[in-house]
């Protein structure tokens, strides 16, 4: 008896630092500082443009815009890149810095594999998706970028 795909497959986040997980909204988690509002991506214990530390931890939204990007096309070199794919299975794909409103600008794997489908400026909303597998059958979850729809 097989499964369908991500029927009661373990999963677990790359970084419980990174984004709320599990969850039926996960959302990317920054940091804004208190004293002159900078938001920061990934979370920072101080502000890095003021360096107040009064900063406090908050959820980002799922949809920006495309500022910059660029299309892996080679298997990045292990470590620190954490993925299992090996010379044969690797496809390219794309990685870019996405304009979340706020002004923060994340960079994140985009999940298409052609420089074609990508425009600066462009709507972009957030996905999670599996990242790799660990032996075990665990999914790693990470989060991703994908042009809307
Ligand atoms: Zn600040």
């Amino acid at each position: 008896m097989s499964q369908a795909a991500g029927a009661n497959v373990p999963q677990k986040s790359i970084d419980p630092k990174l984004f709320t997980w599990p969850s039926n909204k996960p959302r990317l988690l920054g940091s804004k500082c208190n004293n002159c509002g900078t938001t920061s991506f990934p979370a920072q214990a101080s502000c890095p443009r003021c360096c107040s530390e009064d900063v406090e931890t908050c959820e980002l939204g799922t949809r920006g815009k495309l500022w910059s990007f660029t299309i892996q096309g080679f298997l990045p070199k292990s470590p620190p890149y954490a993925g299992t794919e090996t010379m044969e299975t690797f496809k390219p794909f794309g990685v870019g810095y996405v304009e979340m409103p706020g002004q923060v600008r994340v960079v994140g794997r985009i999940n298409v594999s052609s420089p074609e489908e990508l425009a600066i400026g462009m709507d972009m909303e957030l996905i999670f998706e599996p990242f790799r597998t660990d032996e075990d059958g665990t999914e790693i979850i990470s989060y991703a970028f994908r042009p809307v729809a």
